[in-house]
């Protein structure tokens, strides 16, 4: 039997729609592009996206149609979205810190007709725009005034662009299941790969995110993403906030410490996400001059292991909650995140510190179970480590153009629907998952695994130390050996000794590095995480002292 409740799809316009009606006067700030600061409401941005959706329209892109992006957070790529994703065309974030040829090759694969880019990447695309030459035409995110010179063939300013359609326009109609985003991720080896979520997808999971437990934003927050649109739908917030009608905070291009500083205290920012190489900037320009947060509650902060001195800065020094988050491109992204348990809160601090440096619990619709190399269970007992598997109804079961699949099909998961996340992982009696590596970048030192994400949390906390990687080196003996690399902070001179003497007694004793290299950057990859096959490359004839 069926039950007798009204068929409403679970699409993105909905959302929006939503924020008009009942939190229209609810403000969107923008650190925009040309400079200043704009501001705009909910109702404003609900009328300029249908005013996007018509325009698309009478240029012709139907559903289905791809759509591509290459944009800062601003109200502008906001309305671009749900205008795209309002007539049931596929919106495609490019992230514009990949290499030109990366960007080159995933326009065309996805096929987009029509790119919207920030003046910021006008040059990229110029570079690469015979190679993309199916591309129609170019929109400028920007006004007639502001728009610069170009060799972007079939280039329009935005505001001329939209300047003779009106906002009288009905959201297409189409089924929940259809495509709403398409986000490419690198992680895997070969060609990026697609992830095409769906409009369902995406209200299940902002609908997610928002429970109490999560990010939990509410109608009298301030949000501020720094977390970039293109780097999986900002963690959902470009659909939770306006779900709730949260202000939202769009920094534009400054994501440095001194820019975020100033719009967390302007605006009165209580909820904020990003990844960890945002915050040690924020938390150096805080520290140098001796500033404080007023309004900030909490800090969302995942998509590589945040070290445990950086949520005891937050915490303790500025009064600021840190929910450590994990997940993936291809989950939507939020997998897990790291709220405490009834009754955590009155452990000692040191014992929270270690619930917080986890990666957290999941969140309702993600299922997650941990398995051996030949795909037996493992136990949940926050010492056995293996691959990290999950389930939920917005974390993929295939790429886009079925790339990747499993034994000659599209599907990525196996016969139970779970999908192999790369992650190797612990999981505990209470469900909270730790992340101990990326597989392929797990320490296999006579035969045992070490953490490679364990020791570079410890090997920041170090005075002097600004960032760590740690990559396995050919052993003669033991196979691979640790080597931890390190940056040092400007004008310190953290020696290995100081190093060493100071992971001493924090990791198993066989875990501590054969050796420290101190270089002046570490490579990071377009979402900010550590590099490691660069570094591997680096360091791949690297002679650790006790092999020689
Ligand atoms: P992406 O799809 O680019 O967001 O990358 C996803 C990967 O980033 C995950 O599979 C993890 O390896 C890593 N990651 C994300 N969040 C965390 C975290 N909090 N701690 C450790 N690794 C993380």
């Amino acid at each position: 039997m069926l039950g007798s409740m009204q068929d409403w799809p679970l699409v993105v316009p909905k959302i929006l729609d939503h924020a008009a009606c009942y939190h229209g006067e609810r403000e969107m700030v923008t650190r925009s592009v040309e400079g200043p600061i704009v501001r705009t409401t909910y109702a404003d941005l609900h009328s300029r996206s249908r005013r996007v959706a018509k325009a698309l329209t009478r240029r012709g892109i139907r559903l289905g149609d791809r759509i591509a992006t290459l944009a800062w957070n601003t109200a502008r790529h906001f309305e671009t979205w749900y205008g795209i994703m309002g007539i049931g065309a596929v919106c495609h974030t490019v992230n514009p810190r990949l290499f030109a040829e990366q960007i080159a090759y995933i326009i065309n694969h996805a096929e987009d007709r029509l790119v919207f880019v920030d003046t910021t990447f006008i040059p990229t695309l110029e570079k690469i725009a015979k190679q993309i030459d199916r591309v129609e035409g170019y929109v400028i995110l920007t006004d007639a005034a502001n728009m610069p010179k170009t060799t972007l063939p079939n280039a329009v300013a935005f505001e001329d662009w939209l300047k003779d359609v009106d906002d009288d326009f009905e959201w297409a109609k189409f089924d929940e299941n259809t495509a709403a985003g398409l986000c490419y991720t690198s992680g895997t080896t070969g060609n990026p790969k697609g992830v095409l979520y769906s409009h369902r997808s995406n209200v299940l999971h902002g609908l997610a995110v928002n429970t109490g437990d999560c990010v939990g934003a509410k109608s009298t927050d301030v949000f501020l993403p720094v977390v970039p649109m293109f780097h999986a739908n900002a963690w959902a917030t470009v659909f939770a906030c306006p779900m709730v009608g949260a202000k939202m905070v769009m920094p534009g291009a400054k994501l440095d410490g001194p820019s975020v500083y100033e719009l967390l205290e302007m605006e009165q920012v209580t909820i904020t996400a990003a990844v960890p190489t945002v915050w040690q900037m924020l938390l150096a320009h805080m520290e140098a001059n001796n500033l404080k947060l007023s309004t900030l509650r909490k800090v969302m902060i995942g998509g590589s292991a945040c070290p445990p001195s950086m949520i005891e800065t937050f915490e303790k020094k500025y009064g600021v909650e840190v929910m450590h988050a994990w997940g993936m491109t291809e989950m939507s992204p939020v997998g897990t995140i790291g709220s405490f348990k009834f009754g955590m809160e009155k452990l000692p601090w040191p014992e929270q510190l270690k619930v917080k440096s986890k990666q957290g619990r999941a969140m309702f619709t993600v299922e997650m179970k941990i398995v051996d190399d030949d795909g037996k269970d493992l136990p949940h007992d926050g010492k056995a480590f293996g691959h990290l598997m999950v389930r939920g109804p917005a974390i993929a079961r295939a790429y886009f153009k079925g790339e990747g699949g499993r034994h000659g099909t599209d599907s990525i998961v196996d016969k139970d629907g779970w999908f192999d996340t790369g992650d190797i992982a612990t999981l505990d009696e209470l469900g909270f998952m730790q992340i101990t590596d990326r597989a392929k970048d797990v320490i296999k030192s006579g035969g045992e695994w070490i953490s490679s994400i364990d020791i570079e949390n410890f090997a920041v906390g170090c005075p002097g130390v600004a960032q760590a990687a740690v990559i396995g080196v050919h052993h003669p003996k033991w196979d691979e050996r640790p080597l931890l690399i390190i940056v040092r902070k400007p004008s310190a001179d953290v020696t290995k000794e100081q190093v060493l003497k100071f992971l001493e007694g924090k990791i198993a004793k066989w875990w501590t590095p054969d050796d420290v290299a101190f270089v002046n950057e570490i490579p990071l990859t377009a979402t900010g995480k550590i590099q490691k096959v660069a570094l591997r490359t680096q360091f791949k004839d690297y002679k650790l002292p006790a092999a020689s």
